[in-house]
């Protein structure tokens, strides 16, 4: 049972369902998740919905904010005309009445109006010459979520429902690190006592946008590529939820990324540990500091297909924690490896490289690994997903233009690399499973292994030529294990 947590005065019986992007973006999808929701509304006491923005709309809005930095009004223009014409399409094409559709054509005509408004903004420089507005950037970025909110509260209500769009950036309190803010829990639970509580107790749905928030004072902020998952949580953490639910386009979570390897298995159960990791190292399907939240008050989680109602997904809680020791899942990521003819500390280039990944993307880097021998150092960094799919780059050309100009680290080369991670429970228990595994893996370079911290992963740094080859050797290794 989860702990009650006395500065909480919600009821046990609320469910948190998140919809991710792929299941809020064409009519087929919403008919699935309206009927989603009108089944669980007769089962729980209160359900709050998080909704991220269709698919490839985040990407679109990014290019936008990107372009009107450089002053380019007529590509972030043709952003926002591709994205009203989408938009207004699926609310043209959902069963909804005339008023509901009116109401709801305005609000994406107001929204996005506000959202070049504040391009304009950015492309004009006009508050300060100095320029640095981040905020205005996350404003533009967060527009996706938004619009997708009062889509799906619009179809609840024109089926009975009294569904609300909620921006959370009213709700969900968070610092001011740009572009992947962390959430202050104790001030967000404040907020939605006193502003979401009353309306679950009026029986509302709220239907709360994700991956948005905003500071103390008030500036918008986003919480991370995939961050909806990441509200998803906070929200059960701050309403007590008894489970969350998160609703994809698979079928749970996977032994591998079933749109690269199409023989991928659905995992049936995982404990918090693995799934953080997981995510962490790079499977895209959960944001991984969505973790914490629900492990330290155990709230169970459920990644469940949209497509198949009827099945379970995986359930993620602390009994998977007692599973079998098995390796589950194999997971890769792009990294950096930083080599020099010398030994010597790492601290000076390891916090040269935090501090430019920071500067850029608002992330820190991982040290996966660090090796020396009598005349070598090597160390290996990963970089959030989170972080987005550019910051790998961003850092690397960052560390060409400054490691030149930074003398103690002028020594140091670096080259892209990947590092593919074995999942699992227990992996530091010494029975055997670690040597198969080894044993099963052939003709691949490894540059360097290392276990994690947690015992639940075991990563191998490898060119990235040589990548592919490896996971699907680790993704048969666990196959043939079952
Ligand atoms: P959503 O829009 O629902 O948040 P995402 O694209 O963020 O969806 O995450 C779902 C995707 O994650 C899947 O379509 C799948 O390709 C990818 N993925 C990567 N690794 C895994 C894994 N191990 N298990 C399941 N899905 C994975
Ligand atoms: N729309 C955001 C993104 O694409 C957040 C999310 O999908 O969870 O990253
Ligand atoms: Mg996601």
């Amino acid at each position: 049972m989860p702990r009650a947590e006395p500065e909480s005065k919600v009821s046990m019986d609320t469910l948190i369902m998140k919809f991710g992007g792929s299941t809020v973006g064409t009519t087929s999808a919403l008919t699935q998740v309206l009927s989603i929701i009108l089944e669980e509304h007769e089962r729980w006491k209160r359900l709050l919905v998080v909704v991220s923005a269709l698919e490839g709309v985040t990407d679109a809005l990014i290019e936008a904010a990107r372009l009107a930095q450089l002053g380019n009004r007529r590509g972030y223009r043709r952003i926002a005309a591709t994205l009203r014409t989408r938009h207004m399409a699926l609310a043209e094409n959902l069963p909804l009445g005339a008023t509901e559709r009116a109401v709801l054509q305005a609000d994406i005509d107001r929204l996005l109006f506000d959202m070049l408004d504040t391009c304009q903004a950015l492309a004009d420089r006009r508050l300060n010459e100095d320029y640095e507005h981040p905020e205005h950037y996350e404003a533009i970025v967060g527009v996706g979520e938004r619009l997708s909110a009062r889509i799906v509260a619009a179809l609840l209500r024109q089926n009975d429902l009294r569904g609300v769009a909620i921006d959370a950036t009213d709700l969900i309190v968070t610092d001011n690190v740009y572009g992947n803010a962390t959430v202050n829990i104790p001030l967000t639970r404040e907020r939605i006592l006193a502003h979401l509580q009353p309306m679950l107790d009026r029986q509302i749905t709220p239907v709360i946008t994700g991956f948005i928030g905003s500071t103390v004072g008030g500036h918008p902020t986003t919480l991370g590529r995939g961050g909806s998952d990441y509200t998803a949580s906070v929200l059960a953490a701050c309403t007590n939820a008894k489970e969350v639910w998160v609703w994809t386009d698979v079928d749970g979570m996977m032994t591998t990324d079933p749109r690269e390897v199409a023989e991928a298995r659905k995992i049936p159960s995982l404990s918090y540990d693995e799934v953080a990791e997981l995510a962490y190292f790079g499977a895209r399907v959960l944001h991984p500091r969505m973790v914490g939240p629900l492990r330290e008050r155990d709230i169970p989680l459920r990644v469940r297909n949209v497509f198949k109602p009827r099945e379970q997904g995986t359930l993620i809680n602390r009994e998977g924690e007692r599973d079998r020791v098995a390796v589950k899942a194999v997971t890769s990521i792009a990294g950096l490896g930083l080599s020099a003819r010398r030994r010597g500390p790492l601290a000076g280039i390891t916090r040269l490289v935090d501090d430019i990944l920071f500067r850029t993307t608002g992330s820190h880097t991982e040290v996966m690994i660090s090796s020396q021998t009598s005349g070598e150092s090597f160390v290996c960094f990963v970089i959030p997903t989170t972080a987005g799919p550019d910051a790998l780059h961003t850092l690397r050309q960052a560390l060409e233009d400054e490691l030149p100009e930074t003398p103690e680290a002028g020594v140091w080369t670096a080259r892209p690399v990947t590092v593919v991670t074995a999942i699992g429970n227990r992996l530091d228990q010494l029975n055997g499973l670690t040597a198969r595994l080894f044993a099963s893996l052939n003709d691949i370079r490894i540059l360097a292994v290392a276990q994690g911290p947690s015992n639940c992963t075991l990563s191998f740094v490898t060119e990235p030529g040589d990548a592919e080859k490896l996971l699907l050797q680790i993704h048969n290794f666990i196959l043939n294990s079952d």
